[in-house]
C-alpha cells in the first residue's frame, strides 16, 4: 500500500481486519475477505491514488493492525470492540474489513463509547434492521436493530434499499431510521449530515454487476459512481468505517476486490479531507 511522508499526513487510518462469517444467513465466504481485500489495495494494477480530497489520497497514511484472532465464539464480539477502541485511543480512524455485517454493532459500541452517538451512513441492499434472523439475533441482518436499541446512532441514514419488507418498515419506523429507497435513489437526495460521521459499506448495496462478490445478490443497485458522489458531499469529520460482505470465493477476476479497494481509498481521503 502506498505510504505518504508524515509532514502531510492528516489522517491516519487503521485497517483492522474481521475474518468471520459466522453470522451469515446464506452463504460462508466473508472471512476470507480482509486478505483478499489487502490484496487488492497492495496490487501495482493501481496507483493508490484518490479522487476525493486535494491530495489524491497522499494525506492519508494506512496503519494496517492484521487480523484480529477471531474464534466463531461469544468472545468475538467483545475482541472486535476492543480493537477498534484502542484505534481510537491511538488516535486512528478505525476501519474495519468484514467479514459479514454482523460486526458493525461491536464496532459501533467502541465509537459510541468514545464519541457518544453518531451519525451513520449505511450502504446496503438491506436494511438489516430484523430483530432477530434465524433465531439469530446477533444475525448479519440484524446489527442496526442491535446499534438503534443500544442508542448507538442519534441518525441512521440507509442507502441502496430495495429488500424492505413489512417486518423491517415497522423496525425503521421505530427507531426513526431514515431509509432512502433505491427506488428513489438521486445522490442529492442523502442527507449531508452534521457528524461525526461513520460509514458502513455493505458491498451488496452495489449492483451486482459491479460488485459481484457478495452473498446476496440484489440487483438494481448502486453504481461506484454514485457511493462516491454521495461519499464526497459529506462534510462531517469521520470516526469510522467498515466495508463489509466482500465474498472473494464469488469473485470474478478479482472485480468486486478491486471495487472494495477503491471504495477504502476514498473513504481514507474523505476522512482526511474532513479532518
Ligand atoms: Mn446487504
Ligand atoms: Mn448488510
Amino acid at each position: 500500500m502506498k505510504g505518504a511522508s508524515t509532514s502531510q499526513v492528516r489522517r491516519t487510518v487503521r485497517l483492522i481486519g474481521l475474518p468471520t462469517d459466522v453470522n451469515s444467513s446464506f452463504l460462508r465466504g466473508p472471512a476470507k475477505g480482509p486478505a483478499a481485500i489487502r490484496a487488492a489495495l497492495a496490487s501495482d494494477h493501481s496507483s493508490g491514488s484518490a479522487e476525493i480530497g486535494d491530495a489524491f489520497g497522499q494525506d492519508v497514511r494506512w496503519n494496517d493492525a492484521g487480523d484480529l484472532p477471531l474464534g466463531e465464539e461469544e468472545a468475538d464480539s467483545a475482541r472486535i470492540e476492543a480493537a477498534v477502541a484502542q484505534a481510537i485511543a491511538s488516535g486512528e480512524m478505525p476501519f474495519s474489513l468484514g467479514g459479514d455485517h454482523s460486526i458493525t454493532f461491536p464496532a459501533m459500541r467502541a465509537v459510541a463509547r468514545a464519541y457518544g452517538p453518531v451519525d451513520i451512513l449505511h450502504f446496503d441492499a438491506h436494511p438489516d434492521l430484523y430483530d432477530c434472523f434465524h433465531d439469530n439475533p446477533s444475525s448479519h441482518a440484524s446489527p442496526f436493530a442491535r446499534i438503534m436499541e443500544a442508542g448507538l446512532a442519534k441518525r441512521l441514514v440507509q442507502v441502496g434499499i430495495r429488500t424492505l419488507n413489512d417486518h423491517q418498515r415497522q423496525q425503521a419506523q421505530r427507531f426513526g431510521v431514515e431509509v432512502m429507497l433505491m427506488s428513489d435513489f438521486v445522490p442529492e437526495g442523502i442527507p449531508i449530515l452534521e457528524g461525526p460521521l461513520y460509514i458502513s459499506l455493505d458491498l451488496d448495496g452495489l449492483d451486482p454487476s459491479v460488485a459481484p462478490a457478495v452473498s446476496h445478490h440484489e440487483p438494481g443497485g448502486l453504481t461506484v459512481r454514485e457511493v462516491l458522489r454521495v461519499l464526497a458531499r459529506q462534510k462531517a469529520p469521520l470516526v469510522g468505517a467498515d466495508l463489509v460482505e466482500y465474498n472473494p470465493v464469488r469473485d470474478i477476476h478479482g472485480m468486486t476486490g478491486t471495487v472494495a479497494a477503491k471504495l477504502i481509498r476514498e473513504i481514507g481521503a474523505l476522512a482526511a479531507r474532513n479532518a
